[in-house]
């Protein structure tokens, strides 16, 4: 498929099955904000799952924290954001479009009105977004919505360290909504100013700082295959120096080929002492580790993998999108894995009979405090399938006539169409087994 058409269709889908929406759109929209529906929270919820499957659960060296938005400018006075999260806007003198200037492909023309020489002198706009708390508004009373969950973190290290009995080498863990006020906001959910993050802090000796962004980087592009990302819409590219943030001892982006081309999906950096120097020195704390053993006090490394949950579900659902024929007829398939899939399976009564209703809603119940499972009982049997394809559902268990007699049900794999015959007291655990891994 030409890739803009993909775009488009991934879109539509996005839409028309009620993933995403975009955001107050009876009162026509606002401005690149979306909102998730009912398949998209489920979505969005198993990336996060499996982010944090990976990251926390299946390991013993990374705690979990969530950190307030509401943030003190203190915080982003001494991590640098308020003096230096910035983007170079300039404005087309003739159309009055923005834009950010290191963005343009041509910095002489505007990509909106073709306007030559017509951009102002760039200025640099910090992309925080400012409130006030309580009901004064004055600079005693400011607060910012964090721009990235990565500062909580770091000013709860003592917290952590203080609280879970771990040392390095360990790592703190956060999910959550961060904000940027983006210049240009677009393609759909890859860039929004409401969006949500998947960071990790990873404090190490300083010594072992290099050896263990290796180890990220590595980890971090396993995790995105073993999700049935294809290893070909994938790579790590490394920053070379003139890139690198001045704190940055290496950074690495894992991007993805989007249908406009390779962009990113996640940033891994070695930020080096950095961050916990800045805030020791700003707070007043002591932000280090005093390792008993060797007698030796020091402020750790900070390894940083850190990934929009947002922007990976929509390069999940890109990847996934797959056009093909069965029978003669075409399908759109989401062969998402089905950790990701919004429904592991869903219950299908051959026919909306009287007669079969019950059993299968004897299934339904069965299967419910287990997965996420569909029931739907309208239309043509083909046609509830594709239904079923088109939002990735694994599984789909069809409860016929003969079910009435034998106690057994099909389940019909949505990438082979293999179907075969289950009793229903088997059936918990033959999915168990088909979504293990
Ligand atoms: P970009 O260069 O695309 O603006 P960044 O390098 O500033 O991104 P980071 O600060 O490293 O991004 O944030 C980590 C991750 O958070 C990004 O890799 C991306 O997946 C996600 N992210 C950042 N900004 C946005 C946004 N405006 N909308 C959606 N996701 C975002």
């Amino acid at each position: 498929m030409p890739e803009p058409e993909l775009m488009e269709q991934v879109v539509n889908l996005c839409k028309r099955r009620g993933f995403v929406f975009p955001s107050a759109e009876i009162y026509g929209g606002f401005r690149s904000t979306y909102d998730y529906g009912p398949l998209g929270i489920l979505m969005l919820r198993n990336v996060k799952e499996a982010w944090w499957r990976a990251m926390v659960q299946c390991r013993d060296d990374v705690v979990g924290l969530d950190a307030a938005i509401l943030s003190a400018p203190r915080i982003w006075e001494a991590s640098g954001h308020l003096a230096n999260f910035t983007d170079p806007l300039v404005d087309c003198r003739k159309c009055n479009e923005r834009f950010r200037e290191d963005q343009l492909e041509d910095p002489t023309t505007c990509p909106n009105c073709a306007a030559k020489d017509s951009f102002t002198e760039a200025r640099q706009f910090n992309l925080m977004f400012k409130t006030f708390v309580g009901p004064v508004e004055d600079d005693a009373n400011v607060a910012y919505l964090r721009p990235e969950t990565a500062q909580g973190m770091f000013v709860n290290f003592a917290n952590v360290l203080n609280t879970s009995r771990k040392k390095p080498p360990f790592g703190i863990a956060q999910m959550g909504k961060s904000f940027r006020n983006e210049i240009t906001p677009g393609n759909f959910v890859f860039r929004t100013r409401e969006f949500e993050q998947m960071e990790m802090e990873f404090f190490v000796p300083p010594a072992e700082g290099a050896q263990w962004f290796e180890y990220w980087c590595d980890a971090r592009m396993r995790w995105y295959t073993d999700l049935g990302m294809p290893a070909d819409k994938l790579r790590l590219r490394h920053h070379d120096a003139e890139e690198l943030s001045h704190y940055s001892a290496g950074t690495a982006d894992v991007e993805f080929m989007y249908p406009w081309g390779w962009g990113e999906l996640e940033g891994i950096a070695n930020r080096t002492d950095f961050d916990l120097k800045a805030h020791a020195a700003a707070s007043g704390e002591k932000l280090e580790y005093f390792d008993q053993a060797s007698g030796e006090r020091y402020v750790p490394y900070v390894i940083e993998p850190a990934a929009g949950a947002t922007r990976t579900m929509m390069a999940f659902l890109i990847a996934a999108y797959t056009e093909d024929e069965v029978g003669g007829e075409a399908r759109t398939v989401l062969r998402l894995h089905h950790r990701l899939a919004p429904f592991k399976a869903a219950v299908l009564p051959l026919s909306k009979k009287d007669t079969l209703t019950p059993t299968a809603r004897e299934v339904l119940s069965l299967l419910q405090p287990h997965w996420m499972v569909d029931y739907d009982e309208t239309q043509s049997i083909g046609r509830r399938y594709r239904r079923q394809d088109e939002i990735g559902t694994p599984f789909c268990i069809t409860v016929d006539f003969e079910t009435l007699e034998d106690r057994a049900v099909t389940i019909r794999d949505r990438d082979s169409l293999d179907q075969v015959r289950v009793p229903i007291d088997a059936l918990v655990d033959e999915l168990r087994t088909r979504l293990s891994g």
